[in-house]
């Protein structure tokens, strides 16, 4: 990972860049904001160009062992403690554990808590860094530095440590020489207040919409008209952005229309065609278009208490809004989110989609029609 990779964020790459060629580096940083603002990546990108032997004040140079051993997330001196499933009996060994989290690390830097532990599991969504892992980062500590330029733990959704965070509080007070603790978090009210108080705190805001359509035009330079509406469902979380762009490519609003279209007619015909090609999406597509069904209709419930600059719709949107508003009272569009709520959890336990959205079809014309 290289700082060049990741969009934007210019501030506290500069930050970063300074402290680390200046050796004022902190033994503890805590790199903290909201989900998909790039903190993991950021963690790495530090990391590998702490290590590397020919670093040119910007980036890492990629090719030397050091980097060679980055790029597999195989470097000795950069260590991680990643969640793991939270029951004891299935829980997974540490190496188990460290053997996914590469594969899956060198696939998606900007992987979330979410799809990890759709990794992990299909059954428990609970997950949490358990005592062993704890331990494992004192071991690590007490062994001398293998061949790297510090010794480096990061510790991904530090907030699931809970009480075991205690566990570190002598290392995070007494720090080895040459070590760096790095904690990624999304909650840091989640944190011990005797941990949060040693480290550097760096929240990172969501991106940009402009970087993020800088980045996703260099790797899809001929999906112009779908790029702005896969940003503008992002919302600056890059994580999402990457799962639009792993679905086919739909234009969600069309398809939007057309559900509306045939929900409002009615005629069970078409209805059942709609919902054979909904079904023919891939499961990510089927709930990717919902997710943004919900975020169309929660914008158009905004729009009745807030000025139109403040919503978040592109201007067909904006004209399709306001002939849904002449057919749906507010109540009716927070009973049709839920219903699309209960759609994308139905769907994320694989339920039969076609009829599914045959149904929901069907509670739809109910409410258009009143
Ligand atoms: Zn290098």
């Amino acid at each position: 990972m290289t700082f060049n990779s990741i969009p934007g964020q210019e501030k506290i790459k500069q930050e970063l860049l300074s402290m680390t060629n200046n050796e004022r580096l902190p033994h503890a940083l805590l790199l903290t904001g909201p989900k998909g603002n790039g903190k993991l990546a950021l963690a790495l990108a530090l990391t590998s160009y702490i290590q590397c032997s020919s670093k040119n004040g910007i980036d890492k140079c990629g090719i030397c062992p050091a980097c060679k051993k980055t790029n597999k997330i195989i470097h000795p001196d950069i260590n991680f403690i990643v969640p793991n499933i939270a029951s004891e009996q299935k829980c997974l060994s540490i190496q188990e554990l460290m053997s996914e989290w590469r594969k899956l690390l060198i696939a998606n830097p900007f992987i979330e808590l979410d799809d990890w532990i759709e990794k992990l599991t299909s059954e428990s969504k609970q997950a949490n860094i358990n005592k062993e892992s704890i331990i494992s980062v004192i071991d690590y500590f007490n062994l001398s530095l293998f061949e790297g330029n510090k010794k480096i733990m990061i510790i991904w959704n530090a907030e699931l440590m809970a009480a075991e965070a205690n566990r570190l509080l002598k290392l995070i007070e007494e720090p080895p020489q040459d070590a760096l603790i790095i904690l990624i978090a999304e909650d840091t009210s989640k944190i011990i207040k005797t941990i949060l108080s040693r480290c550097q705190i760096f929240r990172i805001p969501p991106f940009s919409d402009g970087d993020l359509e800088k980045w996703i035009s260099e790797k899809m330079p001929e999906e112009k008209k779908l790029v702005r509406q896969m940003i503008s469902i992002s919302e600056g979380d890059i994580s999402k952005l990457i799962k639009l762009m792993n679905v086919e490519q739909t234009d969600f609003f069309e398809l939007l229309m057309k559900w509306l279209n045939v929900s409002y007619q009615g005629l069970s015909e078409n209805i059942f065609q709609f919902s054979e090609e909904f079904h023919r999406l891939t499961k990510e597509t089927q709930k990717q278009f919902l997710l943004y069904t919900l975020r169309f209709m929660e914008q158009v419930i905004k729009s009745y208490y807030l000025d139109t600059d403040k919503i978040r719709l592109n201007q067909r949107e904006l004209n399709s809004m306001e002939k849904l508003k002449n057919m749906l009272s507010i109540d009716n569009l927070i009973f049709l989110c839920e219903e699309i709520n209960k759609n994308i959890y139905n769907i994320e336990r694989n339920a039969f989609s076609k009829l599914m959205i045959f149904e929901s079809s069907l509670k739809l014309n109910n409410v258009l029609r009143k």
